[in-house]
């Protein structure tokens, strides 16, 4: 948000609680349910994002920036986060629902202490049809090189690690703690030999910041075995002073990359996939497995609500049915309660079923020099989980 003063512009940084929650629905019937579970706009409940902590030793200035993440900011006590005894309770309710996926995420999901106890527990859980669910993480990769063999041994299968460029001048700069680029690279070594699989890194891109680094990163990561993906600078949260002109679109990354490093288009491997896929192409024009693919996630430019299946489980146990919302659903006070699994099941389904959020959807339609629309107040990514 801009504020102009005499010819002055000034960031304002509004600093609003929005951690209250909607009122519950009555719960379904558990026959509205058992066949296919779909919400509104008939999208299935497919993905679970669990954020296991806000908290993180990053202040990546589009989520976490420092003047609002400072040192008295007021981050939940340990007493309100969700025990992994909860976590695993909901994940299974969601399971039971239709939930394949989970990743967990936060703020920074390695500070949380033991995490391989949650990882164990979740990897535990099966499917209506007796199957294992896909569990992955995303890290900024910093603890990763000492954690990653513990998390595979307790069942994590993939992970994907945050990385803003291989400069180190810049990537210290955009993590705003003076955080080295080798040690995230490190951890990314560590998380191969340790055998996790499709390993993919994140850069969001912020044009007149890291846009340079695109090649260089692109460079680095052909035919390492390691899916690069680019992601348009988002306008989650109200605290990053988010910028139309500082979003570089999707189309441009690919141009870009193009001029040097041929690419054909892959098409999507899983409905609901957030990235689209391209391939490096051989001699031939032709996709060449062996040198790996790349994505882009075009959230800004090209909305991708149509088939959004992902739920998302805040820090606290609130449910957040869109990554643009501005409130969510007090599951927590329901896990502490005296409810069964099945009134669980019930409650959580008819959340689902009144789902209607299409936030980028409804910000592409407006006019694009629109800053922060259609919503102003939306709770932060660091809480909520990416
Ligand atoms: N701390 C972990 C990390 O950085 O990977 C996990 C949490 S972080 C919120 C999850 C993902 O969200 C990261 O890949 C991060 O780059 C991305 N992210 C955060 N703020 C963003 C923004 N404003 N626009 C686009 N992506 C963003
Ligand atoms: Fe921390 Fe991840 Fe947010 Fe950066 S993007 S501040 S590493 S939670
Ligand atoms: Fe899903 Fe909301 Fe993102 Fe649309 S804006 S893709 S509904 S999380």
């Amino acid at each position: 948000m801009l504020r102009h003063n005499g010819g002055m512009s000034e960031r304002i940084i509004p600093l609003v609680d929005l951690r209250n929650s909607l009122p519950l629905p009555p719960p379904s019937a558990p026959l509205a349910w058992s066949s296919s579970l779909q919400d509104v706009r008939g999208r299935p409940l497919h993905d679970l994002r669990i954020s296991v902590t806000d908290r993180c030793n990053f202040r990546c200035s589009y989520c976490m920036p420092k003047e609002v993440f400072h040192k008295d900011y007021p981050y939940l006590p340990h007493s309100d986060l969700l025990t992994f005894e909860e976590i695993t309770r909901t994940a299974q309710a969601f399971v039971a629902l239709g939930v394949r996926k989970i990743r967990l995420t936060g703020g920074e999901p390695l500070l949380r202490k033991n995490i391989e106890v949650l990882i164990a527990q979740l990897a535990a859980l099966r499917t209506p049809e007796g199957l294992p669910l896909d569990i992955t993480l995303t890290t900024n990769g910093s603890l990763l090189a000492r954690k990653a063999q513990a998390l595979k041994d307790a069942g994590l299968q993939r992970v994907t690690v945050s990385l803003d460029g291989l400069d180190d001048a810049i990537f210290r700069q955009m993590n705003d703690v003076d955080f080295p680029v080798a040690d995230v690279l490190a951890g990314i070594d560590a998380a191969q030999a340790a055998g996790l699989s499709s390993i993919k890194v994140n850069m969001v891109v912020k044009r007149g910041t890291n846009d340079h680094e695109i090649l260089p990163m692109a460079r680095h990561f052909k035919g390492s075995g390691v899916t690069l993906r680019f992601i348009e600078y988002m306008d989650v949260g109200a605290t990053n002073g988010w910028r139309m002109d500082e979003v570089l679109p999707s189309a441009q990354v690919i141009e870009r990359l193009q001029a040097e490093l041929p690419l054909v288009a892959l098409r999507a491997s899983a409905p609901g996939e957030t990235a689209q896929r391209w391939g490096y192409a051989d001699a031939q024009g032709l996709f060449d497995p062996s040198q790996g693919e790349i994505g882009v996630i075009s959230s800004v430019t090209q909305a991708f609500c149509g088939d959004c299946n992902r739920a998302r489980l805040s820090t606290e146990g609130q449910l957040y049915l869109c990554l643009f919302a501005s409130q969510g659903y007090d599951l927590r006070s329901l896990i502490r309660g005296s409810l069964s699994d099945e009134a669980l099941r019930q409650q959580i389904a008819a959340i689902w079923q009144g789902r209607s959020d299409r936030y980028s959807e409804l910000r592409s339609l407006m006019p694009p020099d629109s800053e922060q629309a259609p919503a102003r107040k939306r709770v932060e990514m660091s809480y909520i989980g990416g």
